[in-house]
């Protein structure tokens, strides 16, 4: 963290929101642009990451939370790497994310996050991504039961696809949901459906 960031606090709540959710300050970006040069999935985007950064700054919650912005965001932390100032903007768009389940906004695009709450789901119950399940789990969420079915044919004839799931290091990843449950209870944060 950067000395500015002691003195430069958030003035909106969604900007307090994100603080709370992540540790980003986003009022310390001034507005280079650096990450947005470097996202590969902004040109899909609805607002670039530095747009969405600066939306949050100026309290435009329904633009921020109703955005694709977070939803497309792949994680792979390239802004984080680029941003001169240390703001890490992959953080700040899983807060984003987080926020808007919190406030109950439909996310924008609900197919992504059937894969999310599939995914953990998956790796809560079986201590690692179990992929069969995996899909299973997001077939029962989005009704798409026979999207990408050649696609799943393909991967099972390869034995890309496991009948059984491994439950190795399966101990270590409960215990690992299990802190997290009980810091989010000391915090009084509830679980984001
Ligand atoms: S982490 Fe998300 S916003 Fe950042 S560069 Fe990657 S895809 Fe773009
Ligand atoms: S790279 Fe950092 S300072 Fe530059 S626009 Fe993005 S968040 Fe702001």
């Amino acid at each position: 963290m950067t000395e500015s960031s002691q003195t430069i606090m958030p003035q909106s709540q969604l900007a307090e929101a994100v603080l709370s959710e992540s540790g980003q300050n986003v009022n310390l970006c001034y507005q280079c642009m650096k990450c947005a040069a470097g996202c590969p999935i902004s040109y899909e985007m609805d607002y670039k990451p530095a747009q969405l950064i600066h939306a949050i700054r100026l309290g435009m919650d329904d633009l921020v939370l109703n955005s694709k912005t977070m939803w497309l965001c792949a994680s792979c932390e390239t802004c984080t790497t680029r941003c001169p100032q240390e703001v890490d903007v992959a953080k700040v768009m899983d807060a984003v994310k987080i926020t808007a389940l919190r406030r109950g906004i439909k996310p924008a695009i609900p197919q992504i996050a059937s894969f999310y709450r599939a995914a953990l789901a998956n790796i809560k119950k079986c201590g690692r991504m179990y992929e069969l399940g995996m899909i299973v789990g997001l077939k029962m969420r989005t009704f798409e039961f026979f999207k990408d079915a050649g696609l799943g044919m393909k991967m099972f004839k390869k034995g890309k696809l496991k009948m059984i799931p491994s439950l190795t290091g399966a101990l270590r990843t409960w215990s690992i949901f299990s802190r997290v449950k009980s810091i989010e209870k000391k915090n009084g944060a509830h679980d984001v459906k």
